[in-house]
């Protein structure tokens, strides 16, 4: 057994309620490789936003746990190294699928555990939700539950469709699973694909595809069943026109790719919506960095000539995110 607090992390519940307050988001970024936690921490230590590093059942398989839950420790290190007195850090499990994981997570040092028990029966998931709270509860690690079924494919997570979560039931779920924070359904959805090209407009200006705006009356009549209570938003990339421009110019064939407009994501940020997930754009901004390292010195093969453009390009997406879009720059001095 690990405390969290030994690795000098923190949980989620100081963090949110002054977010909730302060009407600004908390980045959640998911990391599987050291380019890309390198560059999470670089923006957070700059700009002095509190963070949240996400490990996803994917990321686990793909890089181990162990050794994920290690470069965390590392990170607050590092991040103190970079001239961050007191890092605001949270290593979190990003859609735990059974008690065994969580628990597993709680006791190796993570301080705070998603369980996505949404595509369960109602009542079942408010059991398995509880279940994992009152193990957590006792080591003080925060627990993100989930109401509503989002689309698209996040690693396993996969669903055909999305249902909006529904204010009615918010009160009754949160106060018998005993949650800290709320992940919901308002049209977000995972992945680089969020809406086909029939769900979007077309902006004549640009020609571009324009989605279907998020469902801010659901967002608003759930704060005001549970007011100031942490809401979390998933699969919240923008999917920047740029980056996927840049991966397409140099051989890559990305259709039609489509995010959530980053205007509308500093307007839930403003509410009592917390956390933000961002997992696919930090993709793209890798890749694009490192299609056009390749297409343009085909004679490199230093891995640190490319990783290096794309960690480079990776922290500069996450500056932006921070400052621009969650307003989180300065809460964590
Ligand atoms: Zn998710």
């Amino acid at each position: 057994m690990v405390s969290y607090k030994e690795l000098g992390l923190v949980n989620t519940r100081e963090m949110f309620a002054k977010a909730v307050k302060g009407g600004y988001a908390i980045p959640a970024f998911n990391f599987n490789n050291m380019e890309q936690l390198q560059a999470i921490i670089m923006a957070a230590a700059e700009t002095k936003s509190p963070v949240i590093l996400q490990v996803s059942k994917g990321a686990r398989n793909y890089a181990n746990q162990t050794l994920l839950r290690y470069m965390a420790e590392g990170a607050v290190a590092y991040a103190k190294e970079l001239g961050w007195e007191k890092p605001e850090i949270v290593l979190h499990l990003d859609h735990g699928d059974s008690f065994e994981l969580c628990k597993s997570c709680v006791d190796m040092g993570f301080s705070s555990v998603m369980i996505d028990a949404s595509s369960l029966p109602y009542e079942e998931n408010i059991a398995l939700t509880k279940k994992v709270v009152d193990y957590a509860h006792q080591y003080d690690v925060t627990v993100e539950a989930e109401l509503g079924v989002l689309a698209g494919v996040e690693d396993e997570v996969a669903a055909e469709e999305s249902h909006y979560t529904k204010p009615e039931e918010v009160i009754d779920f949160a106060t018998r699973s005993g949650c800290d924070s709320l992940a919901i359904s308002i049209g977000t959805s995972h992945g680089a694909y969020k809406f086909t090209p029939e769900q979007c407009t077309v902006d004549p200006a640009t020609g571009r595809l324009v989605p279907p705006p998020l469902a801010f009356d659901v967002l608003h009549e759930i704060e005001q069943k549970l007011p100031g209570f942490p809401i979390v938003l998933h699969g919240s990339s923008s999917v920047p026109q740029d980056e996927v421009d840049t991966i397409n110019q140099f051989g890559g064939a990305l259709k039609a790719a489509v995010g959530i407009p980053e205007e509308q994501l500093r307007e839930a940020s403003k509410s009592a919506v917390c956390k933000i997930n961002i997992d696919s754009d930090s993709r793209l901004a890798m890749t694009a960095a490192i299609r056009k390292v390749f297409a343009e010195k085909p004679a490199e093969f230093d891995p640190r000539k490319y990783l290096g453009p794309a960690r480079d390009n990776m922290k500069k997406l996450y500056i932006h995110k921070i400052v621009n879009v969650l307003g989180s720059d300065g809460k964590a001095c």
